[in-house]
């Protein structure tokens, strides 16, 4: 393992989007090869090339977590225009494919105009790719949920944590009164609801409590995701504690799913970076789905090719009981697992009334931005769409103003012309890079009550 200098941060190249997805999953492949991951259990490079792509659409936020990964600058920089962002979603569908999944992120990105946040979406869904909402759910009402339903959204995913220091939730277990709030709004529409949760040094006692909520909203929740708190951006909490590692959550995720989970069945990317793990919810609890490694490989790799739909579970499992019944070979493997599993869960599913549902679990280890691992950058399997190319989401972090602040080159009918990121406005002639001294920050109010608050103390310190 080696860590990459910060000059080598600076001047890292960055990646040009692959010609197609054939490319695309060469280029998984080998890499993953060459630092000696590449297995049966193995997602990447065997169901798709990446697990996913973010698109930033904007930059902007309405909250000031303690952990964010935006930059100081962040909040300078104006919405990157429509035509930009259609480019680069063209560009991740021919890199990747249909059914890749797309992060509408941002910063907030329900602060976007509400009819390009609808466009970008219908965009996503035109070219057969799976888009994802990435929001705290300030902004998100019923009438948005259903108009990005419409739009094709596939999945809406709730960041809810502590970290979001929001006025009245001082706890997770408060909180629940509002993850409850979101799971309600979203029920009876076509999206697949998922929960994002940043483990900090403040809330890691309270992670089992938090799972306990996820567990009694099973049938509503489809996955959660569990991030680590990382030194990176804007936030002012920094580096975790010792108590905070894959191993030491996976442990307090167990805990309060009442269930062993195994998080090494099926890997998606490099194991220091992500943890997936999946489970069988009927009647409120949770039984662990990938206990017998050896079969999830299995089925992993014969149905690499089959495309899962999270919103149609039930056209979804219509296809892979067709699938099956053309894959004689693997039918005493299949129904030994399906009668093991439903004996163990005998009791539920009758007392469940046979609903049973899958609930997934995310452990996802960002790098701090001075500690980026050279493999795990090769490997990423969560990239961010740039003008450029995309670019490891830690990296991406690391070096976040080379990014923003750089002048995008807009490509209409005509000639082409430069879009100035903090200006918002476009000239023909180009224009040099913003120096991230020169852009006039407007700092979030956490920041500038400290600022005031050390002025204050000077002005009143006796002389
Ligand atoms: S390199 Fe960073 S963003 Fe990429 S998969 Fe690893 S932890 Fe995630």
């Amino acid at each position: 393992m080696r860590y990459l200098s910060s000059k080598e941060v600076r001047s890292r190249r960055i990646e040009s989007w692959p010609f197609s997805p054939l490319d695309a999953f060469d280029r998984a492949r080998t890499i993953l090869r060459d630092l000696g991951l590449a297995n049966a259990n193995q997602q990447m490079g065997q169901r798709w090339p990446i697990g996913c792509v973010a698109l930033e659409i904007t930059q902007r936020c309405n909250l000031d977590c303690t952990l964010c990964y935006l930059s100081e600058n962040s909040e300078a920089v104006k919405d990157i225009p429509l035509d930009e962002l259609f480019l680069r979603i063209d560009s991740i569908f021919k890199s990747y494919g249909p059914n890749t999944d797309v992060q509408v992120t941002g910063g907030e990105p329900t602060l976007r105009d509400r009819k390009e946040l609808l466009a970008i979406v219908r965009r996503i869904r035109s070219l057969g790719m799976r888009a994802t909402l990435m929001t705290n759910g300030i902004r998100v009402s019923r009438k948005l949920l259903e108009q990005l339903a419409e739009s094709g959204l596939a999945d809406v995913a709730f960041h809810v944590d502590t970290t979001q220091q929001r006025r009245g939730y001082a706890t997770e277990a408060a909180l629940n009164i509002l993850r409850e709030r979101y799971v309600n709004m979203v029920a009876g529409l076509p999206l697949s609801v998922m929960f994002n949760t940043t483990v900090h040094d403040g809330n890691f006692d309270e992670i089992p409590s938090v799972v306990s909520f996820f567990r009694s909203r099973a049938s509503d929740i489809r996955t959660v995701s569990f991030q680590l708190q990382a030194d990176i951006g804007r936030g002012v909490q920094r580096a975790r504690g010792l108590v905070i590692t894959p191993d030491t959550v996976a442990a307090q995720i167990e805990k309060g799913a009442g269930t062993p989970i195994t998080f090494s069945a099926s890997l998606i990317g490099h194991p220091s970076c992500s943890r997936y793990g999946m489970c069988l919810a009927a009647n409120g609890n949770l039984h662990d789905g990938f206990d017998d490694p050896a079969f999830v490989a299995t089925m992993q790799s014969a149905t690499a090719a089959l495309a899962f739909d999270r919103t149609q579970p039930t056209a979804t499992a219509r296809r892979l009981l067709v699938w099956l019944v053309r894959h004689p070979a693997l039918w005493t493997r299949v129904l030994s697992w399906v009668a093991r599993k439903g004996w163990k869960m005998r009791n539920d599913i009758l007392a469940g009334g046979a609903h049973v549902r899958t609930l997934s679990f995310i452990i996802h280890n960002f790098m701090d931005a001075a500690q980026l691992e050279e493999d795990r950058i090769s490997a990423c399997t969560f990239k961010v769409a740039t003008s450029e190319g995309p670019v490891s989401m830690c990296l991406h972090n690391a070096r976040r103003d080379a990014f923003i602040l750089k002048p995008v080159r807009i490509y209409r009918a005509g000639s082409p012309s430069y879009w100035n990121p903090t200006s918002g406005t476009e000239t023909t002639e180009f224009v040099e890079p913003v120096e991230p001294s020169q852009v006039g920050v407007v700092q979030k109010g956490r920041r500038k009550r400290r600022t005031n608050e050390r002025s204050a103390r000077k002005s009143y310190a006796p002389t």
